[in-house]
């Protein structure tokens, strides 16, 4: 059985929010998942973060990624957050199937599916390294993207292919995010400079792709958890590996998506 917990932990910081940095009182702030809860995210800030940050981290970014791009793993491997009568609502509206491999341009024979018979198989968009980790400013704009593939395996749906409608930008920002607080809440910002991506998660920068990029020669990483989370350095650079869905990663190695890795800023 693959795992679909990761593990649990709080992370208290010092009474200011993670993202504006500004000092509030405790009802004033809310619980930040460092992975989204609705991916079964179980680290958490308490307190964290204000809720005119935590309205913009929702909005701007991390509800579109959670629809859009995680919206069939998250069905598929019933993952339902706090919301416990999601399921069925977050089942509808899966995206259309085609049989053969002519998807993208639209082309091929629509299959309909109920939801449990539906492809066990999911992607993930990956990118490039992050432009600070190779001195190319790569800005807001994604080029050449890939993607990876993940079979859950099960039910001899592997020639069909899902038209996956991948909101690229706003899943990266969720990677930009989860790396940031993560360093945040086992470092504190005494450890790295934080301000070029806190810029970024604040909205006052935009270009993403040079703090989130895949990993280019991946390491042997744990597959017991869900979600993984790892620190690197980088060079000058403290960086942050999210292995999201590493559970899923096959034994045999053909479900491959390279973890993300966000470089959170130059550490001190
Ligand atoms: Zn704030």
């Amino acid at each position: 059985m693959r795992s679909l917990a990761m593990r649990k932990q709080n992370y208290y910081l010092d009474g200011r929010c993670v993202f504006c940095r500004k000092s509030f009182t405790q009802a004033e702030l809310t619980d930040e998942h460092i992975i989204p809860e609705a991916i079964n995210g179980s680290l958490v800030i308490r307190h964290g973060s204000c809720k005119e940050c935590a309205t913009r981290s929702n909005q701007e970014y991390e509800n579109q990624a959670l629809n859009v791009d995680l919206k069939v793993p998250r069905v598929l491997l019933g993952l339902r957050g706090k919301s416990k009568g999601s399921g069925p609502r977050d089942a509808r509206h899966m995206p259309e199937v085609f049989a053969g491999d002519s998807v993208m341009g639209g082309e091929g024979k629509r299959l309909d599916f109920p939801i449990e018979d539906y492809p066990k198989h999911f992607s993930l968009v990956q990118f490039s390294q992050a432009g600070l980790l190779v001195g190319i400013d790569r800005g807001a704009t994604l080029v050449s993207p890939r993607v990876a593939f993940f079979n859950l395996g099960g039910n001899g749906l592997e020639n069909v292919r899902t038209r996956v409608p991948f909101i690229i930008g706003p899943f990266a920002m969720m990677i930009a995010k989860i790396g940031y607080c993560y360093a945040m809440a086992e470092y504190g910002d005494d450890y790295f400079d934080a301000t070029d991506i806190r810029a970024l998660l604040m909205g006052t920068r935009d270009d993403v792709y040079n703090f989130v990029g895949n990993v280019e020669n991946p390491e042997r990483l744990s597959t017991r958890h869900l979600h993984g989370l790892y620190f690197r350095r980088r060079a000058e650079w403290l960086t942050v590996l999210v292995h999201l869905f590493a559970s899923c990663h096959s034994q045999q190695g053909t479900n491959i998506c390279n973890p993300y890795e966000v470089v959170v800023g130059r550490a001190l």
